[in-house]
């Protein structure tokens, strides 16, 4: 059974790092198949398990060549470890939705089969919290069976968790997907690991692993790796094994109950936020 996992957050907030260091570990310690289908109309959600090569995407593959031209030779490339990367990519900018082209995307790859059934793990890599229907669609359509927020200790990161739950509330019924947890990427915040606890507890999930912030993260990136490709024997290649450990071992799914803009606020108050 192949578990198809989502990972959303706030832009900036280390999805992409977070997904590809977890993706690179699930496949070198665990001997995981993965698959990382990005969302994202920027295109860089798989370029450290690809060494830095840009993807051909699908829909700059369907605007040149049409929607007959996409193969899954031409937009699926494997990289460290044999995980399978794809990219949505995005309309022109300032033309078209993005959200669209997700849709697009992800229907084309089912139609072709590039979610084949030997994966353990498709993850999808997308943008921002749900802004429209088409970054929705993950789980809206119940393409994502699980879903993982990235967060910090930062008002913005958690008001953007909680407005990706009510987006899930509207359709986790339906779609059957389901919150697995929040994803710490620390930020080094005072007080930032209770106060993401906290919000964990109101709003029904955990705090399923945090990662330090470290700067070997940068330093692989500039190598164009992982950091377990970099050095599978530092500390922070151990955190993303821990969390890729925590995920294969969930049991923990939930329909989150998102909070008022009241308790949010007083949230933000006691821990004295400030971005
Ligand atoms: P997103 O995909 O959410 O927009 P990215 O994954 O591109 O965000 O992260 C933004 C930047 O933050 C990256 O360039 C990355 O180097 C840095 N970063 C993310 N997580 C960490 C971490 N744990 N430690 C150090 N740097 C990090
Ligand atoms: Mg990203």
């Amino acid at each position: 059974m192949t578990r198809k996992v989502a990972i959303y957050g706030k832009g900036g907030i280390g999805k992409s790092t977070t997904q590809q260091n977890t993706a690179a570990a699930l496949a070198h310690f665990y001997g995981k198949k993965v698959l990382i289908h990005g969302c994202d109309p920027k295109a860089d959600c798989t370029r450290i398990i690809l060494g830095g090569k840009s993807q051909t995407t699908v829909m700059d593959t369907m605007r040149e060549y049409g929607e007959a031209a996409v193969q899954i030779d031409g937009v699926v490339k494997t990289g460290y470890c044999g995980i399978r990367c794809v990219e949505s990519g995005g309309p022109e900018p300032g033309v078209g939705c993005a959200g669209r082209g997700v849709i697009t995307a992800i229907n084309l790859m089912e139609d072709l089969g590039a979610y084949t059934p030997d994966l353990d793990f498709i993850f999808f890599d997308v943008l921002g919290d749900v802004v429209c229907g088409g970054f929705a669609m993950p789980i809206r359509e119940g393409k994502a069976q699980e879903i993982y927020i990235v967060a910090s200790g930062e008002m913005m990161a958690l008001y953007a968790a909680n407005n990706l739950c009510r987006g899930m509330i509207k359709y986790a019924e339906q779609s059957g997907v389901r919150l697995g947890g929040i994803i710490c990427n620390s930020r080094n915040v005072d007080g930032e690991v209770e106060l993401i606890k906290e919000f964990c507890k109101m709003i029904g999930t955990q705090m399923i692993h945090v990662i330090p912030r470290d700067n070997i993260v940068q330093k692989a990136e500039f190598n164009r790796k992982t950091v377990t490709e970099f050095d599978p024997e530092c500390n922070q290649a151990r955190e993303y094994k821990e969390l890729a450990l925590r995920i294969i071992e969930n049991e923990m799914f939930v329909i989150p109950q998102p909070m008022s803009m009241d308790k949010m606020e007083s949230l933000v108050v006691k821990y004295g936020l400030m971005d």
